[in-house]
């Protein structure tokens, strides 16, 4: 049989997550929260069950869901999407990255993406018949490089792919990079799909600047977010896609059928939980917490910490206890440390090792003193 996909294995996160499990080692690697999500969002699952909403659900999502959405939109962003054509519900961000990604890309179109990034995105480009273009964030500050990105741009760049606040990274956009994005928009066709399932997640008191907030912008961009990340219910799989009509309305056609519809219990209850302002209102200073503490506590430790503005990740720099490969020194951390991580190589299609391997610290806070107990002894 030829593979589709002869470059895709097992996703890191799959292999780093079984390592941890065999080592029995704390699991910082795959991202997820390991404490639950709030009671009250619990309950209105087991409501809308015993109400008995669980058959399939509208294909675009239910109308109360895609309504709160909206608002909250609006609230935060300045830009009210039609919940009837422009917003549609996902089994989490990966489907409606998959469905955008089908949707628009066709064979021999080029999409930009930059890396490193998350790694659902290339084998979907190139499920479609599209070719992924490499630009890279700057070393070592992470930051957009927009001079190379227009470089790359060609009269084949069907789609720019980006992501803010940034997986592995943990850098943010600032206004400048909107500012540049939009330049390059009013001069070139593409449309952008913007991956912002950490937006509640930025730090330091800095606003995260959603693409919706850019009318030139918004017009041109499926924008991706996920209630996993937001809700600690990375279990539950539920996303959503804001899009103008025209690109919604082929979104559709795709969503339609690779998964019809999302989890209808889980929409009741996400619906009825988006009045609750005060949850992902709280959720920067709550994640920044971590963030300090997890920094804190690795103080006396070999690792230096690259600055983490957003995102439950910090990357660190191991130059000063291991010469190892990163994927090589992440499975030795994990079997021989008991401290499951990702290393950052597997982001960038040519492995480009810069010795970084990213901690997950959405965790509890005794969770993070046990691993840094045993990442201070290296
Ligand atoms: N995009 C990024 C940048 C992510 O980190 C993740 C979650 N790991 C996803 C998309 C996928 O989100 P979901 O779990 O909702 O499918
Ligand atoms: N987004 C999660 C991460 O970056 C992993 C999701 C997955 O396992 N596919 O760790």
């Amino acid at each position: 049989l030829q593979s589709k996909l002869p470059n895709v294995g097992t996703t890191i996160f799959t292999t780093m997550t079984q390592l941890a499990l065999q080592h029995n080692a704390i699991n910082l690697a795959q991202g997820f929260p390991d404490f639950n999500c709030p009671q009250e969002l619990m309950n209105l699952v087991t409501e809308a069950m015993r109400q008995g909403h669980n058959q399939y659900a509208p294909s675009a999502g239910i109308p109360a869901l895609r309504q709160k959405i909206s608002q909250k939109t609006q609230h935060l962003y300045g830009h009210l999407p039609n919940p009837d054509t422009e917003v549609t519900v996902t089994s989490g961000a990966t489907e409606a990255l998959f469905a955008a990604i089908a949707a628009v890309v066709q064979p021999g179109d080029e999409v930009l993406v930059v890396e490193p990034c998350y790694d659902s995105y290339v084998p979907a480009i190139e499920l479609s018949g599209g070719v992924p273009v490499y630009a890279s964030l700057t070393y070592p500050d992470f930051a957009l490089d927009w001079q190379q990105i227009e470089d790359k741009l060609t009269s084949k760049t069907r789609l720019l792919l980006l992501n803010s606040p940034h997986n592995p990274t943990g850098a943010v956009w600032q206004q400048e990079d909107l500012d540049a994005l939009t330049r390059l928009a009013q001069k070139h066709s593409f449309l952008i799909l913007s991956d912002e399932v950490y937006e509640h997640m930025v730090f330091d008191g800095q606003p995260h600047l959603s693409l919706l907030s850019v009318p030139a912008l918004a017009e041109r961009a499926f924008v991706i977010s996920s209630f996993g990340k937001t809700y600690h219910t990375t279990g539950w799989k539920v996303g959503y896609c804001i899009a103008p009509p025209a690109l919604t309305a082929e979104f559709r056609k795709v969503h339609q059928y690779l998964t019809f519809s999302t989890a209808t219990p889980f929409q009741h209850a996400l619906a009825a939980f988006l009045d609750n302002h005060e949850h992902y209102l709280t959720l920067p200073s709550f994640y920044q917490q971590k963030r300090d503490l997890f920094a804190q506590l690795l103080q006396p430790s070999k690792f230096e910490l690259i600055p983490c503005a957003g995102t439950y990740f910090q990357l660190a720099r191991y130059a000063n206890i291991s010469d190892k490969p990163d994927v090589e020194f992440a499975q030795w951390l994990t079997k021989e440390v008991g401290v499951a991580t990702i290393p950052i190589s597997v982001f960038y299609h040519d492995h480009t090792d810069h010795r970084l391997v990213r901690f997950c610290f959405a965790k509890k806070e005794e969770t993070l003193i046990s691993a840094a107990e045993r990442l201070c002894q290296l």
